[in-house]
């Protein structure tokens, strides 16, 4: 089934809020993410980094808040496409369609009413600029998604809170991993800081820092480590290093933009009839890019989406204090 009463475009906090209040309202919805993870800048950029001005949390880890509003959403099982970049905006007789580029190739989707909410562009990871990175043919520069068997010897290259992540990961599926980063230096949360230096003193995981990758070889890789060059060969390698935003992909289609936003007016409505945007993506929050302002723009954008598809809904949903919901 490729049809939703609602697409979203982008399942960082504003996507995953405003997904969950078109299940609240009974409509169907599809969540179209580049990622192969949700959370946006939250889960890519800042994981392990406390937010203090989230609306009802004294304080917690961005990661943590993502897996709040995950679980929020998931008693609705809504549809969830993974690695799916949005290409292409089209009116069609069923509403808009929307489609995307997927490791297996373009897909279609249609749906009722369209909700943007791509906050700064689709993160894309970074591209190693060293000699060979096409030679190893198993360079996966993504944190999950990378499929790696028991005993497979593995380069994680990188600081980011992924490396960290993936690195530890990869040393509970069984692979012997070597951890290496230009600085000394790891991002993650506390606990596995301290995992990942457990590790390391046990012998069981490898790390080499700071340290410079060379080149990737067919054999493996070469790295500069200690004032000496280290050959290591390997089964896989993950480059690691952070991500870029890229607005591309949405600047061919038919939409009105102010610089990086995207121009909003009454209900979050964009020019196009259908098409809502919320979030870091729309101009209404002006500079302010904050996630107190994206939530309540994605409730504003979601409940008019359901009234376009369904005007026999309207626009206000009630309080949802009067509803029994499941739980998760
Ligand atoms: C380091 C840092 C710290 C921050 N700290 C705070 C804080 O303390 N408090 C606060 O309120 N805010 C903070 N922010 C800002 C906050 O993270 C953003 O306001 C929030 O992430 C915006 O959410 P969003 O869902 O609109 O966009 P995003 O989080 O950017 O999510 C958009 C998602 O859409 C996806 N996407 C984009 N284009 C496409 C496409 N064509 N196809 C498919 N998917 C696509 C992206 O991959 C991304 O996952 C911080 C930001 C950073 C970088």
């Amino acid at each position: 089934m490729t049809h939703a009463d609602v697409l979203i475009v982008g399942a960082g906090p504003v996507g995953l809020y405003a997904a969950f209040y078109v299940a609240l309202r009974g409509l169907s919805v599809r969540l179209v993410e580049s990622r192969p993870e949700v959370g946006g800048q939250l889960s890519a950029l800042y994981p392990e980094k406390f937010i203090y001005d989230a609306p009802g949390f004294p304080r917690v880890r961005a990661h943590e808040l993502v897996e709040s509003l995950r679980r929020q959403l998931h008693p609705f099982s809504p549809a969830l496409e993974l690695g799916a970049l949005a290409m292409s905006l089209e009116l069609v007789t069923r509403g808009w369609q929307v489609t995307t580029w997927e490791r297996t190739g373009e897909r279609a989707y249609t749906a009722g009413a369209v909700i943007l909410a791509a906050g700064i562009g689709a993160l894309r990871p970074r591209v190693p600029d060293v000699a060979g990175v096409d030679l190893l043919g198993r360079v996966a520069l993504e944190w999950p998604g990378a499929v790696v068997s028991p005993g497979d010897r593995v380069l994680v290259s990188g600081g980011v809170p992924q490396a960290t992540r993936a690195a530890l990961d990869l040393h509970d599926q069984g692979a012997r991993v070597t951890l290496a980063h230009k600085r000394a230096l790891f991002r993650g949360t506390p606990e596995q800081l301290t995992r990942l230096q457990q590790l390391r003193e046990a012998g069981r995981l490898q790390v080499l820092a700071p340290s410079e990758l060379l080149a990737f070889t067919p054999e493996g890789a070469e790295l500069l480590f200690a004032d000496a060059r280290h050959a290591l060969t390997l089964d896989g390698a993950l480059y690691l290093n952070g991500y870029l935003p890229d607005l591309q992909s949405l600047q061919g289609w038919p939409l009105e933009w102010q610089g990086d936003y995207i121009s909003s007016g009454a209900g979050q409505s964009t020019n196009l009839p259908g098409v809502f945007v919320a979030g870091d993506l729309s101009s209404s929050g002006g500079d302010l890019k904050l996630l107190a302002a994206g939530f309540a723009e994605a409730a504003v954008a979601a409940n008019h989406a359901v009234h376009f598809v369904r005007p026999d809904l309207k626009v206000r949903p009630g309080h949802s204090s009067d509803k029994k919901l499941p739980t998760t």
